[in-house]
């Protein structure tokens, strides 16, 4: 659908869980609470919104987190995504540390493209940023991932810990993937981080890659600009949130895991969907016998009304999508959750 600027709605991230395996520095370092598992939509939930986001015409579906393969099922979500009516692709966004155990699981499933986080490729750095000495653990899957035949993109958050950033580059010389550096967002934790000026950046770049070259192919439903370097079997991409605002193209919305549909990630516009999705039957849940909280989700995913009210809920949202973010002015700013909770 359309939003009040006329942009096309047909991209949304669906945060599964808000729990990691890392402690990444700028986004969920040591001490960050998770919420309680019955605070946390169920498969069928996600089911029943990702219904209605195709209804919508929502078209393309990111899995999220936290680490989305910390999640129990995660798989057979995507399974279920790839199943709905109207979704054309599901990938996903991982710190890799999961994904050897689960790649084979996830292209059976269907995945359409895998994102790995990858910041650094100095083992100590690594460590210094997540918390963890798996570097090794990432770039062995990077190399098994490479050779599929689905596209696989490398994310980097722009804050060069290490004066590395074309160590990272490198990666689309040597393997046939995208690598895109994405500008750190004020949002959480990231606020203690100043990101590089990917004006500055590719400035960088030009002077170290003389032949490069705007890529004008379509790599992605995201808002990356696109490089060619001669040499590099991937692409090399920008993404630009704070200098070069791409706002006026925005494609997307998010649900956090707990259900709260994001119209930008600046704001804490939306609409809750939980309180949709659990209204007939209040929010008491029901205490298993191990003692662990589980949500007894009772209606069926495609009931028709329930369908109506999460389309008419998610269609209003969107209608009042916010025509810009405001990271130029930080005082604006509303969102006050972790990008953990919030899947980037
Ligand atoms: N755990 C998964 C991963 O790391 O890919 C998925 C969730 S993570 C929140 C998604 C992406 O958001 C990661 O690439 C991460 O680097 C990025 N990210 C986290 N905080 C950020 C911030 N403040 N600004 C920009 N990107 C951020
Ligand atoms: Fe975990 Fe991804 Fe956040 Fe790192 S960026 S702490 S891997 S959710």
């Amino acid at each position: 659908m359309n939003d009040s600027y006329g942009r096309t709605i047909d991209y949304m991230r669906i945060s599964i869980t808000d729990r990691c395996n890392l402690r990444c520095k700028y986004c969920m370092p040591y001490g960050v609470e998770s919420v309680e598992p019955r605070d946390i939509l169920t498969l069928e939930e996600i089911q029943a919104v990702a219904m209605a986001g195709a209804g919508l015409g929502i078209r393309h579906i990111k899995v999220t987190g936290g680490e989305p393969l910390t999640r129990k099922g995660c798989c057979q979500m995507v399974r279920m995504l790839k199943s709905i009516p109207g979704i054309e692709k599901v990938t996903i966004t991982t710190n890799g540390i999961l994904l050897g155990r689960y790649l084979e699981e996830l292209v059976a499933a269907g995945i359409d493209g895998i994102n790995i986080s990858l910041d650094t490729v100095d083992r100590d750095t690594y460590r210094e940023i997540t918390g963890y000495d798996g570097l090794a653990e990432v770039i062995e899957v990077l190399e098994r991932a490479a050779s599929l035949p689905i596209p696989i993109k490398i994310n980097a958050v722009s804050i060069d810990f290490d004066g590395g950033w074309a160590s990272v580059a490198e990666l689309a010389r040597k393997y046939p993937v995208d690598v895109r550096f994405i500008e750190m967002m004020p949002i959480g934790y990231g606020r203690n981080f100043k990101t590089l000026n990917h004006q500055e950046l590719l400035f960088e770049m030009e002077k170290r890659y003389p032949g490069m070259q705007p890529d004008s192919r379509v790599h992605g439903f995201g808002p990356a600009v696109y490089y060619q370097i001669p040499g590099f079997q991937g692409s090399i991409g920008l993404i630009s949130a704070i200098h070069g605002k791409f706002c006026g193209d925005c494609n997307r919305v998010r649900l956090t895991s707990q259900g709260h549909l994001k119209t930008c990630l600046c704001f804490e516009d939306g609409v809750d969907l939980r309180k949709i999705l659990r209204e007939e039957e209040g929010e008491s849940g029901s205490l298993r016998a191990n003692g662990h909280w589980q949500w007894r989700y009772q209606s069926c995913p495609d009931d028709k009304a329930l369908q109506q009210r999460l389309t008419a809920a998610m269609s209003q949202a969107i209608q009042l999508k916010p025509a810009a973010h405001c990271f130029e002015n930080p005082e604006y700013i509303t969102e006050v959750h972790n990008m953990v909770d919030i899947g980037g």
